[in-house]
């Protein structure tokens, strides 16, 4: 089988079983948007999974996405997913559509400088380390509503959606509660009414753990190895 078409199969496999995920929570998949995550492939592989339909990329280190980004950057829409470190807000904001791992106060005041400079407004994903994993990123949950009202001044960032990572469980069934777990921060934001709009997305769900995260809320899952492949 060519390259393409490996890539074609495996599109249709998740797409079925984002479908399938979706019938058992009773959600349309069209509420579940896929960002095909870039990171482990080339840039050859980069423009084949744009050919093959893919419009959402995903890439988590600035570094490694550049050239990728000079290539394609006027095809598709970029999702930067990966911790950002406040000296290369200059290079992703005005390339990158969303950032899903607004994490600290320092953060979003350089992403702010940036994209009112820029005249536009940056979704952001607000990235919670909800597992309380050491190694991950992301403010503690705990956080969030404090948080969120720091940014209400700042209005060039509009605050997308909740952003996080689970564990990785070789039974992925043990990182439910972790999604649950953000569902639940996103609608008591909500129920908050910290912002002057309703909050709705929700970022959650890689490889290993996509199908638990749809079928707790997930509006955009990231997926690497199982959708794009790994070379
Ligand atoms: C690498 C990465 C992904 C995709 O990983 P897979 O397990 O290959 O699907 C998703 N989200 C983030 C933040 C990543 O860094």
């Amino acid at each position: 089988m060519t390259q393409q078409s490996l890539l074609t199969n495996r599109i249709e496999e998740v797409q079925e079983r984002v479908a399938a995920a979706c019938g058992r929570a009773g959600r349309s998949p069209a509420d579940v948007q896929l960002i095909a995550v870039t990171k482990y492939v080339s840039l050859e592989s980069t423009g084949q999974v744009l050919d093959a339909g893919l419009t959402h990329i995903g890439e988590n280190r600035w570094q490694d996405a550049a050239p990728k980004w000079e290539a394609f950057g006027n095809r598709g829409t970029w999702h930067f997913i990966g911790h950002l470190q406040t000296n290369k807000v200059k290079d992703v904001v005005g390339r990158f559509a969303y950032i899903h791992s607004l994490d600290r106060l320092s953060l979003a005041k350089e992403i702010e400088k940036k994209a009112s400079a820029l005249g536009i407004v940056v979704p952001c994903f607000l990235q919670l380390n909800v597992s309380g994993e050491e190694s991950k990123y992301g403010m503690e949950p705990e956080a969030l509503l404090p948080f969120v009202k720091e940014l209400r001044s700042m209005s060039s960032i509009k605050v997308e959606g909740l952003m996080t990572m689970a564990p990785y469980e070789s039974e992925p069934e043990e990182t439910r509660p972790v999604f649950r777990a953000l569902r639940e921060w996103r609608d008591r934001l909500n129920e908050a009414a910290v912002l002057d709009y309703e909050v709705h997305g929700l970022s959650m769900g890689m490889s290993n753990d996509f199908e638990v995260a749809i079928e707790e809320g997930a509006t955009w899952v990231r997926l690497g190895s199982v959708l794009v492949g790994k070379e």
